[in-house]
């Protein structure tokens, strides 16, 4: 089964681009609201690094989600967006000044600090604008996630976070500042992870900090898990919603909140994966001297993800009805990494035919380069063929 696209539609635009489908952006939105709001106290950011892509944020703002940020530059698009500056959260290992400003100018709802000397920053810099910044600590939960190296955060060897152990001193220290108010725990253990056990053990690693921190009559208002529920990328079209329920049936289940407290989540991958696609046309089809290739005119500058994480994405001719055959898939880009599929079976290519590189939503256009001289390819959302 492939996708539906408004095929007629792409004639007449400049390949490569991308495709949002809003109809299932919007479905997606649903099911996260209906799902979430089953539960008590759960609050749900969207992770503005998998799309900034502004039509696509405008949706989601609407859909009442909260924006989560790792840079000034996703708040300023964020609230340009109309995401209200009490729903932004921030975070990031290396906040810089002029960043750290932004928040404090915005009066975003916390910062999500990531170091004792970042803690003492932001209180210089409060102090000098006679305000209170709200600030999270991010806590490295030594939780691992299986799922690719290059994005797994929670493990003790990655640069994310600040040591469980180092917790209470930092709470306390937060404490004694003037223009600190502590308000949460943040976690973010890593990236499309699909298996909900690891998600079980970050809430029973949250549940001990809990209980360690409430003999030190600490209290916590708020606490964030982070993002990094998944996405089927063999299968786009089987069930293109990622399973809600079940990802917030877990967290309702396992972690112990106690009364009042707010569960914050900040889910990129899972709320744009699969309503995009990279749609490219086919230049050439060549015959090699042991395989054919099918080279397209969009590469790994438009689509990173094959060539940095090793990364599988469905490939479709969407113009061709012919019996398969077998070709890699490459760009044009001057990097033997510059491949989007080996040895797949596709629809019999031909020049000119449209090529829809799916599961493409989140990490695509936002990675994008102009390495080459390349132009960065445009988004469009369902709305704009109608
Ligand atoms: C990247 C990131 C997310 C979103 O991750 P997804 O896997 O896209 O859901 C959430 N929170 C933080 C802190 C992140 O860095």
């Amino acid at each position: 089964m492939k996708g539906n696209f408004p095929i007629d539609k792409f004639q007449q635009i400049r390949t490569p681009f991308y495709y949002y489908d809003t109809d299932l952006l919007r479905e997606t939105l649903r099911a996260i609201n209906n799902e979430a709001s089953k539960h008590e106290g759960f609050v749900v950011h969207y992770a503005i690094k998998a799309n900034a892509n502004r039509k696509v944020l405008n949706v989601i703002c609407q859909a009442g989600l909260g924006a989560d940020c790792v840079s000034g530059g996703e708040i300023e698009r964020s609230i340009e967006a109309g995401f209200p500056s009490q729903k932004i959260v921030y975070a990031g290992v290396g906040k810089s000044d002029w960043e750290i400003n932004l928040g404090l100018d915005c009066n975003i709802f916390c910062f999500n600090v990531e170091s004792i000397p970042e803690l003492e920053v932001i209180n210089e810099l409060a102090e000098k604008k006679g305000k209170i910044a709200q600030v999270a600590f991010r806590i490295n939960p030594n939780v691992g996630a299986h799922t690719h190296a290059n994005i797994t955060t929670g493990l003790a060897e990655n640069k994310f976070g600040i040591a469980m152990q180092d917790m209470e001193e930092v709470i306390e220290k937060a404490s004694k500042m003037k223009n600190i108010k502590f308000v949460g725990l943040h976690f973010h253990i890593g990236s499309q992870i699909l298996d909900m056990t690891d998600f079980i053990a970050l809430c029973n690693r949250i549940n001990d900090l809990q209980n360690q921190l409430e003999l030190h009559h600490i209290k916590v208002e708020n606490i964030n898990v982070g993002g990094g529920l998944g996405i089927d990328y063999n299968h786009p079209n089987r069930k293109p919603i990622p399973d809600f329920k079940d990802y917030f049936d877990t967290y309702a289940q396992h972690l112990n909140l106690r009364p009042g407290q707010k569960l914050h989540f900040e889910l990129g991958r899972a709320v744009v994966g699969q309503m995009g696609s990279l749609i490219t046309k086919t230049l050439y089809v060549k015959q090699g001297t042991a395989k054919q290739f099918a080279i397209v005119d969009a590469g790994m500058t438009d689509l990173i993800r094959p060539a940095l994480y090793q990364a599988y994405h469905k490939i479709e001719n969407i113009s061709s009805e012919e019996p398969c055959e077998t070709y890699d898939v490459v760009g044009p880009i001057c990097e033997s990494s510059d491949v989007f599929a080996k040895a797949i079976d596709i629809n019999k290519c031909h020049r000119g035919d449209f090529i829809a590189i799916r599961s493409a939503g989140a990490y695509g256009e936002i990675m994008a380069s102009q390495y080459n001289c390349r132009k960065l390819p445009t988004g469009y959302i369902t709305e704009d063929f109608k």
